[in-house]
């Protein structure tokens, strides 16, 4: 039996840091240029190399997208950058153009080469062309039911790799134009606006301005606001399906999301590795992935169930707020020092996540700034504090349930 590899989301150097500790086996980022989250903080090449020393000192690999569509403008600026790359030794390139292909074995031919989802593999046939053209690792569509990935993994032997957690577009993984057409931002060179989730009627051509509303309730009726996807519920298929890595979505997303996400799939997959007979997913592994900004989950087209727009609203739901990121820990003075990213109060009950074992609760008995010696009765977002509690590891973060 072997376990999948944990693949997280890398949308800047705090977020990558935060990934590791948590558990991630494997970070996906971007440099500057030709990823797809041209929003995200993404990292220069210093960056990179310094995710990469840190990651490698911890056994973690880091795979570097340049899975944007270039156009003929930015051909040139690629051999260069893939060079770069190469030289820094990172442990993947994952792209999706066949130009991009064809340059990265010229120009990084030591490195393995992912294709990426928005190359929207979805047989074993075009599998096979990809692999014989030089893939190592097929990051597949998601748009693959259970049965499919399983068909898939009988016919290839390279790296299959599937998303398993986080947010879905309703069009084939970024083929989609309307956040090009509505805001000139092109989704398939990362720029995507999100326009799936707005709020959208009918127009009849010849009566402009005036809307037919799709109304499934006084809310409206958002028809292309797909779901989140979440299959923490199917680690034991996945593991018996032989993927080789599983991968969350999520580069925009904050450290506080990345760090619940992974580490929930963390603990189910090494449970699940303890022992698979009597493994069963805990109820609060589940729980945890609803204290993160998210919209309903389903199990995409993993088990298809035909019910993958949310069609009230397109606001993101969670459960809890995080208030605190732990910064270090000062064993002599029994206190925890705490970047405090919401307003926390004096008296407060926190749920404390550390990167590995139970959530603890904890009451604020007492907060000091750190510079000034002040003892606050509230703290706000950029304070250091210092706050009794027991020994806490760095990166820990401090939530409280939404009122
Ligand atoms: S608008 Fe929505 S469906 Fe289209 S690429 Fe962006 S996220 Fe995906």
């Amino acid at each position: 039996m072997k376990i999948p590899e944990l693949l997280a989301p890398a949308g800047n150097m705090e977020k990558g840091l935060t990934a590791i500790e948590y558990g991630a086996d494997a970070l996906y980022l971007a440099g500057q240029r030709f990823g797809m989250r041209a929003q995200a903080g993404n990292f220069t090449l210093v960056e990179i190399k310094e995710i990469l020393d840190t990651a490698h000192r911890r056994g973690v690999k880091i795979y570097v997208t340049v899975n944007t569509f270039p156009h003929n403008d930015e051909i040139d600026e690629l051999p260069g950058y893939l060079e770069d790359l190469a030289e820094l030794g990172v442990d993947g390139i994952i792209l999706a153009d066949p130009g991009v292909l064809r340059l990265a074995q010229k120009y990084a031919p030591n490195i393995p080469l992912h294709l990426s989802t928005q190359a929207n593999t979805v047989n074993y046939a075009a599998a096979q062309f990809w692999v014989e053209a030089g893939i190592s690792r097929l990051v597949l569509a998601r748009e693959l039911s259970r049965e499919a990935i399983r068909e898939m993994r009988r016919h290839i032997s390279a790296e299959l790799e599937i998303f398993v957690h986080g947010a879905m577009c309703m069009a084939y993984s970024g083929r989609c134009l309307l956040s090009t057409f509505l805001t000139g931002r092109d989704a398939n060179r990362g720029a995507c606006a999100q326009s799936c989730r707005w709020k959208y009627a009918v127009v009849e051509e010849k009566r402009p301005g005036e809307f037919f509303s799709l109304e499934e309730d006084a809310l409206g009726t958002y028809i292309f606001n797909s779901k989140d996807l979440c299959l923490i519920d199917y680690i034991p298929d996945l593991v018996q399906i032989g993927v080789d890595s599983l991968k969350i979505e999520g580069r925009m997303k904050s450290s506080y999301y990345v760090a619940t996400v992974v580490r929930a799939y963390r603990a189910a997959l090494d449970l699940y590795a303890q022992d698979p007979e009597n493994y069963r997913l805990p109820d609060e592994l589940r729980d945890e992935l609803h204290k993160v900004s998210h919209r309903p989950y389903w199990a995409g087209f993993f088990v298809p169930t035909g019910a993958g727009i949310h069609h009230k609203t397109a606001a993101l739901v969670q459960t809890h707020d995080v208030v605190g990121v732990v910064q270090g820990y000062d064993e002599a003075r029994g206190e925890a020092v705490v970047l405090i990213k919401n307003r926390l109060r004096k008296g407060e009950t926190v749920e404390i996540m550390e990167p590995r074992g139970p959530v603890r609760i904890e009451t604020i008995t007492n907060m000091v700034e750190g510079d000034l010696g002040r003892t606050l009765d509230e703290a706000h977002a950029n304070f250091t504090v210092r706050i009794p509690m027991p020994p806490t590891k760095p990166l820990s973060m401090l939530r409280v349930e939404r009122k």
